[in-house]
């Protein structure tokens, strides 16, 4: 089962995060933390049998009140 959007294929992402930013340890680099690999996985719901990100489901939602108002007007 793959952990990706049905929509737009967005999935996991790789980086790195330092736990004290530059600035925090006075300039000396012995007081840093080290930097660490970090995962970010993608913000995904099941709306309808699909898996969609956040940014698709919103747009979609979006998309589907408009279908609904002009359904109402004509
Ligand atoms: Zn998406």
């Amino acid at each position: 089962m793959a952990f990706l959007c049905d929509n737009c294929g967005k999935g996991v992402q790789y980086g790195e995060i330092h736990t004290h930013h530059r600035g925090v340890a006075g300039g000396q680099w012995k007081k840093k933390a080290q930097s660490t690999r970090k995962v970010f996985k993608p913000n995904l719901h099941k709306w309808h049998g699909m898996k969609l990100c956040t940014k698709c489901l919103r747009k979609l939602k979006s998309q589907m009140s408009n279908v609904k108002i002009v359904a109402a007007v004509v």
